[in-house]
């Protein structure tokens, strides 16, 4: 503790370039670790809190540091082995190299912290803790957890320190995998990863055998040529469907049939190929046209009781399994009435609205993307719900008092926002309305706490919160889903 005769820290002559030993002390925000040298803040990615590393200053602030990890001269305790031969280039998991429980522990610490430095509110004070991270249940649930994975495919690899070191003379101008953090021209030629499952590695490895024998050029990301460009495949959770998307910068029919009749043949588990053509210079997966090959053109994947349909553009949450489980926490938060009604807002394909319309009398999407809201619209009627309705439209617009008296007050809103959190506006209408129980999930713990901030700024305190609930739905990385229930103080 300081006192007040104790010295004001003494800030240390920390030159960019420098090179220093530093123990570290807890996680940071996206997923760096944090140390102090005397008492000055110094950030360090890829270190664990415990290690004790030497590091190299590349960026010096005035109130903290940013520096590279040089070496590991002491280990924690919290390191474990990563699983991956790509962990160090790969940006896919960047916490393989943590202990899972300690993953959820930062993650529980994280929300905490959000709440009480962005959100100005005194945890302790208010009577609530954030409860432990629910974490994937069994340990396959940490890796394999993905049912969608975009490759990209690139005419510029990126190659490991270890693939150098072999010593083989290596194809420098074709990959099929992820890009390496930060290189918008340059993927590692993934031949394994962890994320998805084996086989979706395995036809990864065939697909690029394929294109290589048959000189399929892969994009060139600065040059803008080449004709393969991504790889999508989706691998719904709960049904053993399978699709595949090949983007391909213009449509080729010789070339389809050609891939088509191969992927039939050694990889009889696809139920459906679909090839979007896209010419643009953009590297989405989206793309100008969409043929579908063979099969339906869709898969589809259960939540709870419900089923749904999955376009290739479709959003649908990519860990099926926590997914389930972060609904669960809503529905155990909301604690519905026979009589409720509810708005779901930023609904997306309405997966939470279906998920419980049978536990409620009625509810009331909201969705900015008409697509998606079709989509909803569509697995309600596929599914026999008829107490949903669906709205297209930005909540700065439509989320007005017009809009309430429409559909009526609501007993419960439901609240999921992008990762900039809701518009002050909307916090304001959520205000006004002064609803009985407000179940908010959020990607960011950072916006979350802001709009929490306003909301009770807005309402003289007039919400009160009753639990926290962080769900790890991206084991190995910084991402955390958080759910908050507040009630009327
Ligand atoms: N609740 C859904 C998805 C939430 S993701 C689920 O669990 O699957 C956030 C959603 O908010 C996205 O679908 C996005 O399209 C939508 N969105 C973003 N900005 C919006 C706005 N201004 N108005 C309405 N919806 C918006």
């Amino acid at each position: 503790m300081e006192t007040p005769n104790s010295a004001p820290p003494t800030r240390p002559r920390l030159k960019r370039g420098a090179e220093i030993e530093l123990t570290l002390e807890k996680f940071a925000d996206r997923g760096k670790s944090l140390a102090r040298l005397d008492g000055y803040v110094v950030f360090v990615a890829g270190a664990v809190p415990g290690d004790r590393v030497r590091a190299k200053v590349f960026k010096r602030k005035k109130s903290f540091a940013e520096a590279r990890l040089l070496e590991v001269l002491e280990p924690s305790d919290l390191r474990t082995e990563p699983r991956c031969e790509y962990f160090a280039a790969c940006g896919g998991c960047k916490w393989q190299h943590v202990e899972y429980e300690a993953q959820l522990d930062m993650k529980q610490q994280a929300v905490a912290e959000a709440l009480a430095h962005t959100g100005g509110l005194d945890l302790e004070a208010l009577g609530v803790e954030v409860r432990p991270t629910l974490g994937a249940e069994d340990t396959s649930g940490i890796y394999f957890y993905r049912n969608k994975m975009e490759f990209s495919f690139a005419a510029q690899r990126w190659l490991t320190d270890w693939e150098i070191a072999s010593g083989e003379t290596l194809d420098k101008t074709f990959a099929l995998g992820l890009h390496v953090p930060g290189r918008f021209d340059k993927v590692l030629d993934l031949k394994a990863c962890y994320l998805q499952s084996e086989w979706s590695a395995r036809l990864v490895n065939g697909v690029r055998a394929f294109a290589k024998e048959h000189g399929w050029e892969p994009w060139h990301a600065r040059n803008h040529t080449g004709f393969l460009r991504h790889l999508v495949i989706r691998t719904p959770a709960h049904t053993d469907e399978r699709m595949v998307v090949l983007v391909t910068n213009g449509y080729d029919a010789e070339r389809m049939a050609a891939f088509s009749d191969w992927l039939r043949a050694d990889f009889p588990e696809v139920t459906t190929l679909i090839n979007t053509v896209n010419t643009g210079v953009a590297q989405t997966a989206y793309g100008e046209a969409m043929h579908t090959v063979f099969g339906s053109g869709v898969v589809h994947d259960r939540m709870g009781d419900y089923t749904f349909e999955i376009a290739p553009n479709a959003f649908f949450q990519t860990n099926t399994k926590q997914a389930e489980r972060l609904y669960d926490v809503v529905v155990e938060f909301a604690d519905f009435k026979p009589d409720d009604l509810v708005y779901d807002l930023y609904c997306g394909a309405g997966t939470i609205s279906l998920t419980v319309a049978n536990q409620v009398k009625r509810v009331v999407g909201v969705e900015l993307i008409e697509e998606a809201v079709q989509n909803a619209r569509a697995n309600a009627e596929a599914n026999g719900v008829d107490n949903c309705t669906f709205v297209a439209g930005d909540m700065l617009e439509l989320f007005t008092p017009a809009f309430v008296e429409e559909h009526r007050h609501p007993d419960v809103l439901i609240i999921d926002p992008p990762r900039a959190g809701m518009h002050p506006k909307v916090v304001e209408q959520v205000a006004a309305l002064r609803p009985e129980r407000i179940v908010y999930v959020s990607c960011n713990p950072q916006t979350q706490a802001m709009d929490l901030k306003r909301l009770m700024d807005t309402t003289a305190a007039g919400y009160r919160i009753e639990a926290i609930q962080p769900v790890d739905l991206f084991p190995h990385t910084h991402h955390i889903e958080n759910v908050i229930k507040l009630v009327p103080a």
